[in-house]
């Protein structure tokens, strides 16, 4: 690499690249190009090999091509009898001419201009004696009179108006050949056991790569790098965690747990006694338990929960659970009312409790006059004084970050720790997202569980499936039918749900007892709902996705949910886990008309799979990633080329390498360690703090 001018750190402004002015700044500004950095890991999307380009002469007319060409002409015109503006590029390649042909969107003519060399991809037609591509997807190889040499791998940049795919490679270019001084943090030996590219190369090889198979090896490292870096922050954690701070002994043997399991009225699947059995392990040691209990949905995992917090009461300390909502918080009180030993004194904080009860409950929380306490995350994150909290079971419907995770460990930083999982997720996101955490896994679901029959459906099978929940019900059995709002608070939507409500009970099912939830009901009301439905007082539920988690009434057996296709596939599954527990055959009917090939691909694989993780995998893979990993609320450092569907082999790797070093040096305190610290902090960004302590 050749040094010239000053060279640029890591860190600097991308002003200071050659070619780049304030506008150009500024557009690179909306591409997230902030730094040097940033601009160094703004990695091609795709690649374009000229060695797999067809010459036009060769083209067979009706196939798929990509073939390379300078622009030659570029016409407009208007067709006689429709009217439409029509515009043709004409392209050559030395070999023949070929037309690039778009109707009424001239204003592609503004980046093809003359001198141009393209790339033009699609199907390849014969019209008026002329080569042509109707509508082809094109990528600008080179502008007229651009320096850049054209390598036989072109990379093609994600780009935005004003600043091309090709302007970017300049600009990447320009700051390699400037003699960018980059450090490899990974020392030889990592990168010899991982079979890794040395950073450097891999950087240059990702932008200017020799040929397309060497772009995959240096895609790898820097995969690797993201994921390495993410581990050893959660590995660090973890030991910090275990190692150094001192959690409470718990006394995992006595009569109360025994009371408890004994007055269960069925016996732990396998699978339960042995995920009892890890938490067991782990409360008794005197380092303080950091687990998530990831479970398919239905598995018993609140059991396991309640016996959790009644060995933390055992030995004389406090337990508390935090539900996702409060209708789940209610929910969990009541069960726990009817699951635990009488002499455990528990209590329910709901945000509807008037400020002298609430004074009063804390108060009693504080004395040591309640044992377990129940409410929503909220709730319990408002600052409670606890007397001497030894378990907090937190029950989660969305992510919770991990940073978040800390400010309950702050309140009685001995505290044991439970995270249980609404739904199942990846093993490749609970890695990440959780990887600072024990894993157990209950996948089996208790012996005499229904199997759920579902059923994807389109409008005009709605009778029948109606006398399917009158069929039901006659049986003795109850149904709900689930009404998507997106927005429960948007007044219209609510009143087109409440006219739908109305004729459901008006004109479908006029001779049964209907009731409806939703969340922007009054408490009172949603509680008295809730109580009549489970009491057997109403036969039908009309619900939003309220009753998304938790909910668990064994006796209904139908459950219909209406645009099925506006569902994740994760809470199309949670919202499904709601029936089938009884000991009655289950039927789901998802009423779906899919558009979208996504919307197809997710109403096939829910009819086809009962499958939580399964199922979980295949959402990662329809959705990608986005949605699931929110840096910003996970504390994580963001993944801007890894991803958790295609990488799943190389997270492994790294999170093996990146705990192994940890194990060998829990601080990174050896001077070979210190630039994979230093590492860490950076992509770690945001305070760091929470890695190295609580
Ligand atoms: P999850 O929270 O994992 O979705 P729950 O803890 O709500 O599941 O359990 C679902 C239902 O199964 C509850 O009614 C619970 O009482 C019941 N259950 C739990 N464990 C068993 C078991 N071992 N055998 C039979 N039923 C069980
Ligand atoms: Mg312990």
């Amino acid at each position: 690499m050749l040094y010239f001018a000053r060279m640029l750190k890591l860190d600097a402004n991308v002003r200071y690249v050659k070619g780049v002015g304030p506008r150009l700044a500024e557009k690179l500004g909306k591409l997230g190009v902030a730094t040097v950095e940033d601009l160094i890991y703004y990695i091609p999307r795709k690649y374009l090999d000229r060695s797999n380009v067809v010459k036009i002469s060769e083209i067979k007319v009706g196939e798929d091509v990509t073939v390379i060409g300078e622009v030659k002409a570029v016409r407009k015109s208007v067709t006689p009898r429709q009217h439409r503006k029509v515009l043709n590029v004409d392209i050559f390649d030395g070999s023949g001419y070929l037309s690039g042909v778009w109707f009424n969107q001239l204003y592609h003519a503004d980046r093809l201009v003359m001198g141009t060399e393209v790339a033009f991809s699609g199907k390849a037609v014969f019209n008026y004696g002329k080569l042509q591509i109707i509508n082809p997807s094109y990528d600008i190889l080179r502008e007229k009179e651009d320096p850049v040499h054209t390598s036989r791998v072109v990379p093609l940049y994600p780009a935005v108006t004003g600043l091309s795919s090709n302007m970017i490679r300049r600009l990447v270019k320009n700051l390699i050949d400037s003699g960018i001084q980059i450090r490899d943090p990974l020392p030889l030996d990592i990168l010899k056991k991982d079979d890794l590219m040395p950073l450097t190369p891999a950087i240059r090889q990702i932008h200017f790569p020799d040929n397309l198979a060497v772009t995959k090896q240096a895609r790898e490292r820097l995969v690797f790098d993201e994921f390495f870096f993410l581990e050893l922050g959660l590995a660090l954690r973890k030991n910090r965690l275990e190692k150094t701070s001192k959690g409470i002994v718990h006394k995992t043997e006595g009569g109360l747990l025994e009371q408890f399991l004994d007055g269960l009225p069925f016996e732990l699947t396998s699978g339960q006694k042995k995920v009892l059995g890890e938490i067991t392990t782990d409360m008794k040691r005197s380092a303080p338990m950091h687990r998530l209990l990831l479970g398919e949905v239905g598995s018993g995992k609140t059991v396991i929960a309640v016996a959790a917090l009644v060995i933390a009461v055992q030995g004389g300390y406090q337990g508390a659970i935090m539900a996702p909502t409060e209708v789940l918080a209610e929910q969990h009180a009541l069960r726990l009312k009817e699951l635990l030993p009488g002499t455990i004194r528990s209590v329910l904080l709901t945000g509807g409790q008037t400020a002298k009860d609430k004074q009063q409950i804390h108060d009693r929380i504080k004395n040591g006059e309640v044992d377990m306490v129940i409410g929503t995350h909220t709730l319990i994150q408002e600052g409670i004084d606890f007397h001497d909290l030894g378990l907090a079971v937190i029950d989660e419907q969305h992510r919770f970050g991990v940073r978040q995770r800390i400010s309950l460990r702050e309140k009685g930083h001995t505290t044991d720790i439970l995270v249980m999982t609404a739904t199942p997720i990846p093993r490749t996101l609970a890695l990440t997202l959780y990887g600072d955490m024990d894993v157990s896994i209950l996948d089996e679901l208790p012996k005499g569980r229904q199997e759920i029959e579902t059923l994807v459906r389109d409008q005009k099978h709605r009778e029948d499936a109606y006398d399917l929940i009158r069929q039901q019900i006659k049986m003795g059995r109850q149904a709900y039918i689930v009404c998507p709002l997106v927005d429960e608070s948007d007044k219209v939507q609510v009143k087109a749900a409440s006219a739908e409500v109305e004729r459901l009970r008006t004109q479908v099912f006029p001779d049964l007892r209907v009731g409806l939830l939703h969340g922007q009901m009054r408490r009172e009301d949603k509680e008295a709902v809730m109580k009549g439905f489970r009491g057997g007082a109403l036969d039908i539920l009309i619900a939003t996705t309220v009753i998304e988690v938790g909910v668990d009434i064994p006796n209904v057996t139908v459950m219909l949910i209406e645009d099925a296709e506006r569902f994740g596939l994760s809470q199309l599954h949670q919202l499904r886990g709601r029936i089938g527990r009884g000991e009655h055959k289950s039927f789901c009917v998802l009423f779906a008309d899919p558009v979208t090939e996504d919307a197809k691909e997710r109403m096939r694989v829910i009819e086809e799979t009962g499958d939580g993780f399964k199922l979980a995998e295949e959402d990662l893979k329809i959705r990608g990633e986005g949605q699931l990993f929110g840096p910003k609320q996970s504390g994580l450092p963001d993944l801007k080329v890894a991803s958790l569907v295609r990488d799943m082999k190389i997270l492994a790797s790294a999170r093996d390498t990146a705990f192994s070093i940890i194990d060998a040096d829990t601080v990174l305190a050896k001077p070979e360690n210190s630039l994979m610290l230093e590492e860490v902090k950076k992509r770690f960004a945001e305070g760091t703090e929470w890695l190295f302590s609580g």
